[in-house]
């Protein structure tokens, strides 16, 4: 059967256009957020059409995840009626993922990071799962909205609410968004937590590279760190961190294990047939969505490596698997450009 492009597999309610399933929770901090949250529950009845509660669609009751408590800013932790409303676990679902075969390969690394940045003008927000590759579940969670650099505050607030206002989350970015540089700080103290796991594991070496120790990136496509992340870094007047010169495109992986098209995150998953859940374009529910590919790929037995690395913080990234997902090419001419399936090889255009 069919997957529709997204289901909200857990959702008591849908609409056709805009979905709220992560309506603000009620704010920690003042009244007036509170208010907001009624007039937001208020709209979304009023626009929506309830779903009947079926087996398929209501597998257990679905609450709203608390996107304070993913920032480490929830302080209604023991208030019963917030607990009642808002999940406060990160654990991602992924018994649907799971293939029968259970077939898994050595792994060059114990943890993978799954990110999915989001934002075009600016980043915004900076979800990263921590995947361990032999317990095959997702382990933590770092997660942070973005301020920008160098945005007014009347365009931050148009532009969070075109992004943000549909999902009912644009409140908590208001109240949680913190400066890059603050996230990439935060980020490093997170990678540098001991963890156990065959012995204390740091993810983040001391010793002066600041590469990821049995640790890569996984990201669906190659924007987030070969275009993204640098030039955030150069907006917000920091270098990039080496950390960030290697990654694993998940779409790479998935075209050469599969030798099926991997133009996207929700193309992949119908093909897989895991139903995607949450919201398309909601950062830390992309990744999630990202990790159930990856622990396809895995229990299916295909080999995560890097795919792409740069060799400095100024130079283009080297793509390492021959074949690569197609994308049409724009090639610049003397009389104009055309477009092209096929990379130019020896060309410096670059994806
Ligand atoms: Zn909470």
């Amino acid at each position: 059967m069919a997957i529709p492009s997204i289901r909200f597999c857990r959702t008591l309610v849908s609409s056709s256009n805009s979905f709220r399933p992560f309506s603000s929770p009620d704010s920690p901090h003042s009244r007036s957020r509170s208010t907001f949250v009624e007039c937001s529950h208020r709209s979304m009845e009023e626009s929506t059409v309830i779903e009947p509660q079926s087996p398929e669609n209501c597998r257990t009751r679905w609450k709203p995840l608390c996107l304070y408590h993913t920032q480490g800013k929830c302080t209604k932790i023991r208030d019963p009626l917030h607990l009642e409303k808002f999940s406060h676990s990160c654990a991602v679902d992924l018994a649907e993922s799971v293939s029968g075969s259970r077939n898994v390969s050595e792994q060059e690394f114990d943890y993978l990071l799954v990110l999915d940045l989001e934002g075009k003008l600016e980043i915004l927000e900076f979800p990263v799962l921590l995947f361990d590759t032999k317990a095959l579940q997702v382990v933590d969670v770092f997660h942070r909205f973005v301020r920008p650099t160098r945005m007014s505050e009347r365009r931050t607030a148009e532009y969070i609410e075109g992004k943000y206002g549909k999902f009912g989350v644009d409140r908590v970015w208001h109240d949680t968004a913190i400066h890059f540089s603050d996230v990439i700080e935060q980020f490093e103290c997170w990678l540098r937590k001991e963890r156990h796991g065959g012995g204390q594991i740091v993810l983040l070496g001391e010793d002066g590279d600041q590469r990821l120790n049995k640790a890569a990136f996984v990201t669906c496509g190659n924007w987030d760190l070969k275009t993204k992340i640098p030039q955030q870094c150069l907006v917000s007047g920091i270098s990039l961190p080496p950390l960030f010169m290697e990654w694993i495109n998940i779409k790479d992986i998935f075209l050469n294990f599969y030798n099926k098209r991997a133009p996207g995150m929700v193309s992949m998953m119908r093909e897989l047939r895991i139903p995607p859940e949450g919201s398309h374009h909601l950062g830390i529910d992309d990744s999630k969505n990202i990790a159930r590919i990856l622990l396809r790929l895995l229990s299916d037995g295909a080999r995560l490596q890097i795919t792409a690395r740069r060799a400095s913080p100024r130079s283009a990234p080297t793509f390492l698997f021959l074949n690569r997902g197609r994308k049409r090419w724009l090639i610049p001419t003397k009389g104009g450009s055309f477009t092209s399936d096929i990379f130019p090889v020896g060309s410096h255009i670059t994806r």
